[in-house]
């Protein structure tokens, strides 16, 4: 029998109506003739309680026992989907992470999936047509026999490990959305749903701000040739047939893509800071001064821009690092003062970094430029840029974040087919 792997996220079982709802997606494949093995996500809002509660335990808390508070969402909602899959009469047992196992490094509340064993899950299919209800987002740390947490959004991540270990056709991302769409709609209204998207631009999407997937998995895919396909949950389950196409997004392979546009999609993230270090002597060492002890501290540098200071003679120093980090990297570098010699620091976390993502950009020149002209002609002021192969991004104020992912939408004609 093919198999199929089905995640459903917070907002599709985010109450019993909705976990019935998922119960008959499910048997629409299984009557269909797939081997299933469903991953789902906690219900919506339930992991945000979760750390609101480790946060209000205490700030500074042990990621272990971290871990062991979040991961408990996902067991309710498996538990529950398979006593719903029981009672329509399919039959389903669920799995925790540890039950698999799922086995993942150490680095608690981020940590990384080294093996799935998808073994007894393969038997149970066999030996007795049983769907596999697994709680996504969770591990198990071998050497210490703790639970782990893959990082907010890792139910995609366990999907997709699944789905490579258990040799899945497909692994079905099912959303609230039906697809991954050129912008976020729920800030362009005009975006359009992509049939198709190459691994390296959702890569690029997903880094850079869209949350429909979560990066890893993305590149879990991309490495294990997954085939993730993103659909929404909220089309009723009996009208679709399984064996016709569906509404939704293919994340493939860049040779399957015919049509290849310049510019496939906008990102946008609010999650950054900026911190501008002014009047350093320009000589050689400081940006080892710099980098040096952030890199030491664990603190990830994206942006970096360097420019004549105000005087002429020294150089100002300006870079982003994620808004989480902002406090610390001040701290970093303000202890670092003698070394760096500055004069003054200033900060802001009310910045926003939003990309343009595109495979096409490879051989198509000037395309970032046009983006400069258009968002200098709407009055928004760009602090910092970045460019690599296939994408560009821009620092701006966060208030000018919306206005501008949709002129950048626009201009690149991503509203058109
Ligand atoms: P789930 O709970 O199912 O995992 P998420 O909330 O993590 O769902 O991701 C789905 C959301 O991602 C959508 O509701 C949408 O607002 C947002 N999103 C951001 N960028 C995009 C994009 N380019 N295409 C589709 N959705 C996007
Ligand atoms: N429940 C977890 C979160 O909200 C994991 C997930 O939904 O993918 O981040
Ligand atoms: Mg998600």
């Amino acid at each position: 029998m093919p198999r199929l792997v089905m995640k459903f996220g917070g907002t599709s079982v985010a109450d019993m109506d909705r976990i019935r709802n998922v119960a008959r997606h499910v048997k629409r494949e299984v009557d269909a003739g797939y081997d299933v093995a469903v991953v789902v996500s906690a219900m919506a809002g339930v992991t945000n309680q979760l750390v609101a509660w480790s946060k209000e335990a205490a700030p500074l808390h042990d990621a272990r026992e971290y871990d062991a508070v979040v991961a408990t969402g996902e067991q309710v909602t498996a538990g529950l989907l398979a006593m719903v899959l029981e009672g329509m009469g399919v039959n389903a047992r669920s799995w925790q992470g540890w039950q698999l196992p799922i086995l993942t490094d150490n680095a608690h509340s981020s940590a990384r999936i080294l093996d799935v064993n998808g073994a007894e899950l393969i038997k149970r299919f066999d030996e007795h047509k049983q769907v596999a209800v697994i709680a996504g987002f969770q591990g198990l740390h071998k050497g210490t026999g703790r639970v782990t947490t893959l990082g907010r959004g890792g139910s995609d991540t366990s999907a997709v490990a699944i789905a490579a270990a258990i040799k899945a056709e497909r692994c079905d991302i099912y959303t609230d959305v039906d697809g991954v769409y050129t912008t976020d709609p729920r800030v362009e209204p005009k975006a359009r749903r992509l049939d198709k998207i190459a691994f390296e631009e959702m890569l690029e999407l997903a880094s850079l701000g869209a949350k429909v997937m979560q990066v890893r998995s993305v590149e879990l895919g991309m490495v294990q040739n997954v085939r993730i396909f993103v659909r929404s949950s909220f089309v009723k389950p009996e009208d679709i047939n399984p064996r016709s196409n569906s509404a939704g997004t293919l994340i493939c392979d860049e040779a399957d893509i015919v049509e290849q546009q310049v510019v496939t999609g906008i990102a946008f993230s609010k999650d950054e800071a900026q911190i501008s270090i002014r009047r350093v002597p320009d000589r050689p060492g400081v940006a080892a001064a710099i980098f040096g002890p952030l890199a030491d501290a664990n603190i990830n540098v994206d942006m970096i821009v360097q420019n004549t200071s105000a005087d002429g003679a020294t150089t100002d120093l300006t870079f982003t690092v994620p808004s989480s980090d902002y406090e610390r990297a001040r701290i970093t570098i303000e202890r670092a003062k003698a070394a760096i010699n500055y004069e003054r620091l200033d900060g802001a976390t009310d910045v926003a970094k939003v990309s343009v993502i595109g495979i096409g950009m490879r051989s198509h020149a000037g395309v970032a430029a046009q983006a400069f002209k258009a968002l200098s002609q709407q009055k928004i002021n760009i602090r910092a840029i970045t460019t690599s192969e296939i994408k560009f991004s821009v620092l701006i104020d966060a208030a000018h974040t919306d206005e501008a992912v949709r002129t950048l939408h626009s201009l690149y004609g991503l509203d058109k087919n």
